[in-house]
């Protein structure tokens, strides 16, 4: 993949080299013609960063967008994205941790608010069903008075919950083809890993993982992982800062990956492009971005790509 396709349409701290510089929406300009990869956030955990949103992804096929993990902030993300939010119309949850699923209800009840009309499928563990109902029910008020009071449509008959409990073929559309894979996300069962294979491009997200050979088999020949990466040393500066130092390095690293083990998955799995993401540490000045290459760069010769809140791959 040329640098060129590459396209940052924001930078954490403000608006920079944007893909669409006026007020109009650049979605419509790219339907068709390409799959679209855009990351919204990068960073690892569920506490608020100044330089970086909670986990989540979207791809786009066709003006249809599925978004992949709602951390916190990820309507926003696709608004500075230019993601219309009327046009998601499926949402998927890999695991039940807050840093992937802190704004899963906000962002349909948001995106109801901004004009979506038609029907969401929503994927990912149990008990993903009742935190839907229970979200709209917490919500009933809004729900009931934009209904009235704004004439919009039901909200609640649109969204479709699904509950994943482990690897298969979710669904196959005129767009796309859906795989689920279950990873190993250390005490936290079920976490699940999802590839996305449309015409043009075949893309897997890790979700949170410790190195995992389901999804190295769920990967296969795919065009792009995007997969989550910790840097070792960089943990124990986090873990000198923290109160419960010894329980986190135990959650830490029998529940997630390390750079250069990133770098061994896709190898094994034989990716074209390694895209490192759900940074731990996040925002941390001392590990630059060639720390993070050449961590992932020992066991892989593919590209790999830094991400970065708002990237388009
Ligand atoms: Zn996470
Ligand atoms: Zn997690």
């Amino acid at each position: 993949m040329e640098r060129s396709r590459r396209r940052f349409i924001c930078d954490a701290a403000g608006l920079v080299a944007c893909v669409g510089t006026g007020a109009t929406s650049v979605f419509s300009q790219t339907s068709k013609s390409k799959t679209r990869l855009i990351l919204l956030g990068t960073g690892g955990g569920p506490r608020p960063r100044t330089n970086s949103y909670a986990s989540s992804q979207v791809i786009i096929v066709d003006d249809h967008a599925y978004v992949i993990d709602c951390g916190d902030g990820v309507a926003t993300q696709l608004t500075r994205a230019r993601v219309p939010l009327a046009t998601i119309n499926n949402i998927f949850i890999t695991h039940q941790h807050s840093d992937h699923n802190a704004d899963y209800g906000n962002l349909m009840l948001l995106a109801w608010s901004a004009g979506l009309k038609t029907r969401v499928d929503t994927w990912g563990p149990p008990p993903l069903a009742r935190m839907t109902r229970l979200f709209f029910e917490m919500n009933v008020v809004d729900i009931r008075i934009r209904t009235v009071d704004e004439g919009r449509g039901p909200l609640i008959p649109l969204v479709h919950a699904h509950e994943i409990v482990s690897g298969t073929t979710l669904f196959k559309n005129d767009h796309v083809t859906v795989r689920s894979a279950l990873v190993d996300h250390g005490m936290l069962k079920p976490a699940l890993a999802y590839r996305f294979d449309t015409r043009d491009r075949s893309i897997v997200i890790s979700g949170d993982t410790v190195k995992s050979q389901s999804l190295i088999d769920l990967a296969s020949g795919a065009d792009v992982l995007v997969h989550e990466a910790m840097y070792l040393p960089g943990i124990e500066s986090l873990l000198a800062r923290v109160p419960n130092a010894k329980s986190l390095k135990q959650h830490l690293l029998r529940s997630h990956t390390t750079a250069e083990d990133a770098g061994k998955v896709a190898k094994a799995a034989g990716v074209k492009t390694l895209v490192l993401s759900h940074f731990v540490p996040a925002d941390d000045p001392e590990i630059s971005d060639s720390m993070w290459l050449d961590a992932a760069r020992k066991n892989f010769d593919g590209e790999i790509i830094i991400g970065k809140d708002l990237m388009e791959i």
